[in-house]
């Protein structure tokens, strides 16, 4: 009889501890919304780096992640991939 006495005072005290941790974070979110003003800056337009590329057709500079890649060249769009292609 012990043991379920234990287990019940355990399982209780879990509940109740998970219903205080949710009340601590809910009274900690109340206090962020009002001295959190203007954490979040505006991002840069080029990210990671800015890593940029050059297209192989029109040799402008473009992003990576718009990169089309082809053939182990690189190029700035589709188009371009055709293009440079055909000739
Ligand atoms: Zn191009």
């Amino acid at each position: 009889m012990n043991l379920v006495r234990l287990l019940l005072i355990l399982i209780l005290g879990l509940i109740l501890w998970s219903f205080f941790k949710r009340w601590l974070h809910s009274h900690a979110d109340e206090e962020e919304s009002e001295s959190s003003v203007s954490q979040e800056k505006p991002q840069p337009t080029l990210k990671e780096g800015g890593k940029m590329l050059r297209c192989e057709h029109c040799e402008v500079h473009f992003p990576a992640g718009d990169a089309v890649h082809f053939q182990g060249k690189v190029f700035c769009s589709e188009a371009h991939r055709r293009l440079n292609q055909s000739d």
